[in-house]
């Protein structure tokens, strides 16, 4: 008996920690960014990234950019 096993399945391989968008000011990762969705799919087509005030916060309730986990947490605080 031949066993297929799919080679493409990465379901067992550890996935990277991903380097999250947080809060520059609380560290939050409710962070929202304004973006074109198709309104009939309901689907992201492009994320808008004029200025930071297309940059929102959930937690703290401020506009701005998001900073990167990783730089987050490299800073002296
Ligand atoms: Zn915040």
């Amino acid at each position: 008996m031949k066993k297929e096993e799919c080679k493409n399945s990465v379901a067992n391989v550890p996935a990277e920690k991903p380097d999250t968008w947080r809060c520059r000011n609380c560290g939050s990762q409710a962070v929202q960014q304004r973006a074109w969705v198709n309104v009939n799919t309901g689907e992201v087509e492009s994320f808008i990234d004029g200025g930071r005030d297309d940059y929102w916060c959930e937690a703290c309730e401020q506009y701005g950019y998001p900073v990167r986990e990783s730089e987050l947490n490299s800073r002296a605080l």
